[in-house]
């Protein structure tokens, strides 16, 4: 079947709960390399620690995620329909899928943080700094705290942005707090580089900490950023029952915000049980495209949704 528009994603789990094998050839998951291949263009895969990293010691933790990278380049060798994407300039510029390594919550680094420049080299290409807890690094975008107790971004937090963005290293502001985000947001202006949250939907229209105000999808669209807006139901209806339509409604009142060319798809498959009614995972994106149409977006705008603004962003980044 012919695509009306290609794919491309700012963030999945799927590597994280995969063996390579499964990932490589099929899984019982929302996504693998085999359902991909056709319809995926570029395809962020994060890897995330999660609380496990505090019952490790600092050699476990490490010897984990090094099993985690080699079993990622295991399973696009074993596929051959995929790549990893080494340089972001070449975004979109291949006839097999780009996959696009990414850390979701650097947490588990300790004190340790000049070891994210050990980790681009093994070629992780996104940098998310939290998941919701607060860590080391400051405040994450937890569900049960006052706005009086989000202190933002810790002092080393503070350092290990400007590093990053010093580097030209993309910085995912997902799971950030209020605060945090808006004191990273300074710190990448401060170098020139856009902001990036590669899943979370909007907040005026589903009250959750996960989900962006309309001033900071403003500061993303006046940065020349991108929004990936995610699939996970209790972010796009306060009711926790969605639709394809709502995932569409979020997106467009993050484009009447940011601009179109700033929204994204940021899936999270993988990462939630639950996934908005008729989507069961990537082989039902074309619902995702039907939505958008059925929202009134332009046809080309919802290909530039679905796949062809985030391959900007990165080309450009
Ligand atoms: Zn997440």
């Amino acid at each position: 079947m012919e695509q009306k528009f290609w794919l491309a994603d700012a963030h999945c789990d799927t590597a994280t709960v995969l063996t390579p094998w499964r990932l490589a050839f099929g899984g019982n998951t929302q996504l693998d390399f085999q359902r991909l291949a056709g319809r995926g263009k570029l395809q962020f895969m994060a890897f995330f620690m999660g609380a496990q990293a505090e019952k490790l010691s600092k050699t476990e933790v490490w010897r984990k995620l090094r099993q985690h990278w080699l079993d990622l380049r295991y399973a696009a060798a074993l596929c051959g329909d995929v790549e990893l994407l080494e340089d972001l300039r070449q975004a979109g510029g291949s006839t097999k899928t780009q996959i696009v390594p990414a850390l979701e919550g650097l947490d588990w680094l300790g004190g340790d943080w000049r070891a994210v420049d050990e980790l681009y080299a093994w070629g992780f290409r996104s940098f998310g700094l939290f998941w919701n807890d607060d860590s080391f690094l400051g405040c994450g975008a937890a569900a049960n705290r006052t706005p009086e107790a989000d202190t933002g971004l810790s002092a080393a937090g503070r350092e290990l942005v400007a590093h990053l963005a010093g580097l030209g290293r993309l910085v995912d502001l997902a799971h950030a707090s209020d605060n945090s985000f808006w004191q990273a947001a300074d710190l990448l202006a401060a170098e020139g580089r856009p902001l990036f949250v590669s899943h979370a939907c909007c907040r005026a229209l589903c009250e959750h900490p996960r989900n962006l105000t309309d001033e900071q999808l403003r500061a993303v669209g006046q940065s020349g950023g991108l929004v990936g807006i995610t699939l996970v139901p209790q972010f796009l209806s306060a009711d926790g029952a969605a639709t394809p339509a709502d995932f569409a409604r979020h997106a467009a009142h993050a484009a009447a915000l940011a601009g179109v060319e700033s929204v994204c798809l940021g899936s999270d498959f993988d990462g939630t049980a639950e996934l908005p009614l008729g989507v069961e995972g990537v082989q039902d994106a074309a619902a995702l495209y039907d939505s958008l149409l059925a929202e009134g977006f332009a046809e080309a705008e919802a290909r530039l949704i679905m796949g062809e603004n985030l391959a900007n962003f990165l080309r450009k980044y």
